[in-house]
């Protein structure tokens, strides 16, 4: 199913646009809203803070800690890290309403040693990780204290989790593991990722990732050559014959051989070469037709590499293909009860939704069990995330909790305003 063009997008219902515009007109929501924004220079800072403490791949135990610190003095409830390293808190609702999850996610791309001091000029701030996701960490941190302090009752409660793994290999396990092993009892999912307020995302880019190897016997460059097969160059013919592969603009689908590793020296023919390789689509089907046509290459690689120097027996090149990652594809109804509920908060903070879009997150969890879900923008202008020089600044950053907060409650339903706008499922 491919994204609806913004300009194609259903009107929002008059449910959710009255229950948005009561939200919008109520003296505590605006106190809320107000406070939020108050709020600013404060989140700014914590943002800093988890940022400087560093969350490397598989190793965010330091910045879970901190975090959980941070739950429990805000007065959420139920705080705990569960065995993974997901960081949980509630707000109870005063009913037993829907339950809306709001997630941002702890890790980094970075590995242990990386510098991730900040350094600011004006109003921007630099350091690995600077924006994702530790901007949507304090985003969301704000949007919990400010809803707590608010007095403001949700009829249904709301699940704040700082997730481990969303980033690389980490494949997700931390929603993975809150999802499909825990099966969390949630209705609605909002994670909070990227900055850029304006962009609503309502489909799940899909990804698989391989780890493929070639092993064999190896040998002197020199006297085994035209007898002992190459892994490097087995894995040469491999990339030659998919590099140039058409894939479809819609649905968006993709592929990259990101890692290539292997050989010991110049002089001797290779007897390893490993590569990860990473495939995308927004259509699962699609991606399991890339999939096929890619791994398919390898095949005939080997097959190649083998004839050439007629091996046999111990003589002969091995390939594996390991799965190493799977994030499932999904595209949201675009009468979805989050989306229409973050086109309305959007609507009422006066800011345009200028992208409707599918990316690969957190979100592809809940949503591949069918919970409506979205993410939306952590507030600022942000650059060169995954890269040393990763950027923010700082541009009406309070946007972004008062867009989730509004969002979230609306879904929840406050007591004494609102009726929830999320059915409860499940
Ligand atoms: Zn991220």
């Amino acid at each position: 199913m491919p994204i609806t063009p913004i300009s194609e997008l259903p009107e929002i219902p008059q449910g959710t646009a009255s229950a948005m515009e009561s939200l919008a007109a109520d003296h505590r929501v605006k106190a809320l809203l107000d406070a939020i924004r108050e709020d600013d220079e404060a989140t700014l800072e914590e943002q800093i803070a988890i940022c400087e403490v560093a969350a490397p791949p598989f190793k965010e135990k330091a910045r879970g800690e901190m975090l959980l610190g941070l739950f429990r003095k805000y007065g959420l409830s139920d705080v705990r890290m569960d065995e993974v390293g997901n960081v949980l808190g509630v707000l109870k609702g005063s009913s037993d309403g829907p339950v809306v999850q709001i997630a941002a996610h702890q890790d980094t791309v970075f590995p242990e040693g990386t510098d991730v001091r900040v350094k600011r000029e004006g109003d921007v701030y630099r350091a690995p990780g600077i924006s994702d996701d530790t901007r949507g960490l304090a985003s969301m941190l704000c949007v919990a204290r400010q809803i707590v302090r608010s007095g403001l009752k949700p009829v249904g409660s709301i699940l704040f989790t700082a997730s481990v793994g969303e980033e690389g290999n980490g494949d997700l396990r931390g929603e993975k593991y809150l999802h499909y092993e825990k099966k969390i009892p949630v209705d609605g999912f909002i994670g909070i990722d990227a900055a850029d307020v304006r962009r609503i995302l309502s489909g799940a880019t899909g990804a698989h990732r391989w780890l493929i190897s070639y092993d064999g016997p190896g040998g002197h460059s020199y006297h085994k050559f035209g007898i002992a097969p190459s892994a490097i160059h087995a894995m040469g013919r491999a990339i030659a014959k998919f590099a140039d592969l058409r894939t479809p603009e819609e649905p968006r689908t993709t592929f990259n051989l990101g890692v290539i590793k292997g050989g010991s020296t110049v002089n001797a023919i290779a007897e390893h070469c490993e590569a990860q390789l990473d495939l995308r689509s927004g259509d699962n089907s699609v991606l399991l037709a890339l999939e096929k046509e890619v791994l398919a290459k390898f095949d005939e690689a080997l097959e190649e590499e083998n004839r050439r120097v007629n091996a046999e027996g111990d003589m002969l090149l091995r390939l594996t293909k390991k799965p190493i990652g799977n994030r499932p594809a999904g595209v949201s109804d675009d009468l979805s009860p989050v989306i229409l509920a973050a086109r309305a908060a959007q609507k009422a903070l006066g800011i345009p939704l200028t992208r409707y879009m599918s990316a690969s997150t957190d979100h592809n969890v809940p949503l591949s069990r069918g919970i409506p879900s979205t993410t939306l923008g952590a507030g600022g202008v942000e650059g060169n995330n995954h890269a040393l020089n990763e950027w923010w600044k700082r541009e009406s950053a309070w946007l972004s909790p008062q867009l989730v907060a509004l969002t979230a409650l609306s879904l929840t339903g406050v007591e004494g305003i609102t009726a929830p706008l999320l059915g409860k499922g499940r």
